[in-house]
Parts: C-alpha cells; structure tokens; sequence
C-alpha cells in the first residue's frame, strides 16, 4: 500500500476510536474542565478523515493528505486539543512528505517534530498533566525502537504501549495548564482527557499500519 493509504487507514482508524470513546473523553473531561473533549474530538476526527478522503481521490500524497486532515481538523473541531491536533497532523505531514514511502526513523522524527510543535503552541512542558505528558514518551520510545532497527510496525506496538502507561500516570498528576487548572485538585486520581485520547489513537492507529 501506498504511504497515503496507509496514512487514510490511520485517519479512519483515529476516527473510529474517538467514536467508540465520545462519551467516556466528555466524562473525563468534565472532572475539571468543561466536558467537550469528545465531541470535539469526533468533530476533528471525522472532518480530518473526510478532508483526507478527498485529497486521496485527486491523487495527494501522504503529505499532503495530512496537511489537507490538519486544516480541517483544525478548523472544525474548536477547543484547545483541536488547535494542537491540527498541529500534530500538520508536522507529520510535514515531515513525511509526499515521496515514497518513509523509512520507520523518519516517522519517527515526524513525530518529535510533532511533539515539539504541541509544546512551542501549548506552552505545556512533562507533568503539566496534559497529552504532552503522552507524545514525549511515545516519540522518544519510537525514536529508539526505531535507531536499533525495529521494523515500524513493532516500533510504533511498543511506543503505544509506553503512551498508554504515561496517560494512566497522569490521574496522579495536577492539571497546570489548559481549562483544567483552576479545578486543580479535583483531578487528582483521573487521567488528562486528551492525554487519554492520545494514547487511545496511538494504539488504533497500530491496528492501521498492519
Ligand atoms: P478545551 O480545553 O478547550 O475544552 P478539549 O477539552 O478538547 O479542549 O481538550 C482538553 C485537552 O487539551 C486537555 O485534556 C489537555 O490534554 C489538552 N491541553 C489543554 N491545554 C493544553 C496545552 N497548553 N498544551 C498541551 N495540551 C493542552
Ligand atoms: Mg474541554
Ligand atoms: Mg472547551
């Protein structure tokens, strides 16, 4: 398969896991901040699987058609993780490229490119309990797997599973950024909504690359 089928298999996957998960990232969410994050993450995630659909069929490649997703993403779903995930799809896109096929290190200098932009944009850092406290693990557990030569689809099993342990750490972490602060104290023993989906996305998305 081509980069940006595979790259729309992704999308369709981010897509259907959101919509699995609506109700319970509203419920999250609502533990300290104001309950949206699933509806905004369906409005994101359906807009950027159409967009990409689109751009697929006038023959883009796996860059652009992540760039077309990052746009629409943005634009449609509002709130702050739908300004950081159009920033997240627009540096992959970026980085891959409309070429060949990437090598699996370079998917995974895409995605520390991604991690630094949602940081540079978000101003969140490590233990501000937010989906930063995500994408820095699982770039860096993708980065390595990928320098000993582990084949992408392995790499990316394994950084799933670092992003689904840092997301459940992030129930004993205080909120210092975003909606969530000022409710601080009321989160402690829940995960970060959008370090949740995050890491929920990172495992469907392993399921697309097989
Ligand atoms: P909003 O907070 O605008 O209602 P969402 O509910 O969709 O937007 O997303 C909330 C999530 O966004 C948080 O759980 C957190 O993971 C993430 N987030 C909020 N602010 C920041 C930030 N400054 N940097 C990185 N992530 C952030
Ligand atoms: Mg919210
Ligand atoms: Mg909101």
């Amino acid at each position: 398969r081509e980069a940006a089928g595979t790259v729309l298999a992704a999308l369709d996957a981010v897509a259907g896991i959101v919509e699995a998960h609506v109700e319970e990232l509203g419920r999250i969410d609502a533990v300290a901040g104001d309950g949206d994050h699933g509806i905004g993450m369906r409005r994101g995630s359906t807009a950027a699987r159409s967009a990409a659909a689109e751009a697929r069929e006038r023959g883009a490649g796996a860059g652009t058609v992540l760039h077309r997703a990052a746009d629409a993403w943005a634009d449609r779903a509002g709130g702050t993780s739908g300004a950081l995930w159009g920033t997240i799809l627009r540096s992959l896109g970026t980085a891959l490229g409309d070429r060949d096929a990437p090598a699996a290190p370079r998917v995974a200098e895409g995605v520390t490119e991604a991690s630094a932009a949602v940081r540079r944009l978000g101003g969140a850092e490590v233990g501000d309990k937010t989906m930063v406290d995500v994408l820095v693990p699982f770039a860096d557990a993708l980065t390595a797997a990928t320098a000993e030569g582990v084949p992408l689809t392995e790499a990316w099993d394994r950084a799933a599973d670092a992003a689904t342990d840092a997301a459940a750490a992030t129930a004993r972490l205080l909120p210092r950024k975003g909606r969530a602060r000022p409710h601080a104290e009321k989160s402690l023993g829940t995960p970060d909504a959008g370090a949740h989906s995050l890491a929920l996305i990172t495992r469907a998305v392993h399921g697309a690359l097989l």
